[in-house]
């Protein structure tokens, strides 16, 4: 994986160390040898991760981290920091200010380079998130509407060994966070629902280290538990482990023993980090839903409709298949404006829409092309099939008047005209423009002749 990282250290021999072994990974490396200078490039150059010295004469780490997460331009950069300080007071400083990590001198080159990927890889793909979410493809559909905020349950489940340390860590975190605590065995685990996934905390199992470390990937290929947040825990001097469970894609690595306190810390900061994915992904499936989506009947809305018909197209040539177009548009509904209000026009085009849907197949592709014009494309279908799906379609809605609510209170009766054209294994050679064009052909003289009826494009009568 490339990325941009950037060192941040006051001794000339610590950053050459720090950029040989980064370099030789293949990372671009960015020098800075004060706190200032660091802050300053790190709002030049935006890097993809910063490793942090603590001790520094100007500022120190731990500032230069406060101030890295108070900035918006570089508030999302994971951050690292590195010192050769092993007390508790300052890891736990470290990850109180915001850092991502916090790593002890002399390092493991196989621990930092595992760490540095596995920040890399949740940066990059929060930044994609992010990325998507503001596509100018997607501006413009309709307001953003964010609507998972609600109440949530939030749980953090404890996976423990045998053998562990664990068992305190339950009743020490149920004080210092206010989430549901809960200790799962491990099939328990990969049944949880989605509200007891938010973070788990596993603790490698000493006995059976292959077992320990497969169920991270395993909790990742379940819907259920794809998003939630893994921390594991291993024993001090595992760096294989670590760094193996980081590559799996654990979010975090802790090693044994550990303080409740910085449990606790690190529980809060995958927390957050979880909260704000979710949300960024919550934004963009309604911005995808919303792109796609026609909001007054939920058909696709033209453009989607387009795109799918033509995936279809492509498809069915290459695999030698049927498909038939429907062009249908509804007859004199300027009357129904006209007679009953622009309102109860939205009424039936809503109605209609509901009633198409519940007469054709899931897979088949329903859209809202224009004002009171549907296009439906039927896949694996001939055009005897087709004309009959048409013809069960034109009948049904002639059948039943919407009904519109209060204050108008009226049944309206409407019809629809449809025009056919068949794609596909009976047309090889006629491109998607071609074939709706002949079923807007087909459309037209079914108006022509009266309306209310369906016509297949000449040629292509059903056998
Ligand atoms: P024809 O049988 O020839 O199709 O007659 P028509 O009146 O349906 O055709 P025309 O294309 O002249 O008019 C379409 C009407 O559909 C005009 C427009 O006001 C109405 N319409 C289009 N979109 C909407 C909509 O979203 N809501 C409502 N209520 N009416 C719409
Ligand atoms: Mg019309
Ligand atoms: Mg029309």
């Amino acid at each position: 994986m490339s990325g941009t990282i950037l060192v941040i250290d006051d001794v000339a021999t610590n950053r050459i160390v720090m950029k040989v072994k980064l370099a030789s990974a293949c990372y671009q490396v960015l020098l800075a040898d004060s706190g200032r200078q660091g802050l300053e490039m790190a709002r030049k150059a935006s890097p993809d991760l910063i490793l942090l010295d603590v001790v520094m004469p100007d500022l120190d780490g731990f500032t230069v981290c406060e101030r890295l997460k108070a900035d918006p331009k570089t508030a999302d950069i994971p951050i690292i920091m590195i010192t050769s300080l092993e007390d508790t007071d300052a890891r736990l400083r470290g990850l109180a200010c915001g850092a991502e990590e916090f790593l002890s001198k002399p390092l493991s080159e196989v621990t930092l380079l595992a760490r540095v990927r596995s920040l890399l890889r949740s940066h990059s793909h929060a930044a994609e998130l992010l990325e998507q979410a503001r596509t100018p493809e997607l501006e413009g559909f309709a307001d953003a509407q964010t609507g998972f905020a609600g109440p949530r349950n939030e749980c953090i489940s404890l996976v423990l060994a045998p053998d562990g340390a664990g068992p305190g860590w339950a009743n020490g975190l149920r004080t210092r966070i206010r989430e549901d605590v809960r200790v799962l065995s491990r099939p328990e685990a990969l049944e949880a629902s989605k509200d007891q996934a938010q973070v788990f905390v596993i603790e490698a199992d000493a006995q059976r280290p292959d077992q320990g470390i497969d169920i991270l990937s395993e909790l990742r290929s379940r819907p259920a538990t794809r998003h939630a947040g893994q921390i594991f825990v291993v024993r001090a001097g595992e760096a294989a482990l670590a760094a193996r469970a980081l590559d799996l894609g654990a979010d975090d690595v802790v090693y044994a023993p550990v303080s409740i306190d910085e449990m606790a810390l690190r529980l809060r900061s995958q927390l957050q980090r979880k909260r704000a994915t979710d949300k960024l992904r919550g934004e963009m499936s309604e911005r995808l839903r919303l792109a796609v989506i026609d909001p007054l009947t939920g058909l696709y809305n033209r453009r989607f409709g387009m795109s799918q018909l033509a995936n279809l197209a492509t498809e069915s040539a290459r695999e030698n298949r049927d498909f038939a177009v429907l062009l249908l548009d509804f007859d004199h509904f300027k009357t129904v404006n006209d007679r009953h209000g622009h309102a109860a026009g939205d009424q039936v085009l809503r109605e209609t829409a509901a009633r198409l849907r519940t007469h054709l197949r899931s897979l088949d592709i329903v859209a809202r092309i224009g004002g009171e014009e549907f296009m439906i494309v039927l896949p694996d279908t001939d055009m005897t099939t087709a004309a009959q799906v048409a013809e069960r379609l034109r009948s049904k809605i002639e059948a039943a008047p919407v009904p519109i609510p209060a204050p108008t209170n009226a049944e309206v009766g409407v019809t629809i005209s449809i025009g056919l054209a068949a794609g596909g294994r009976t047309e090889p050679t006629a491109s998607v423009s071609e074939i709706l064009d002949r079923a807007d052909r087909a459309l037209y003289a079914a108006k022509a002749e009266g309306r209310n009826q369906i016509v297949i494009s000449p040629g292509q009568t059903a056998a």
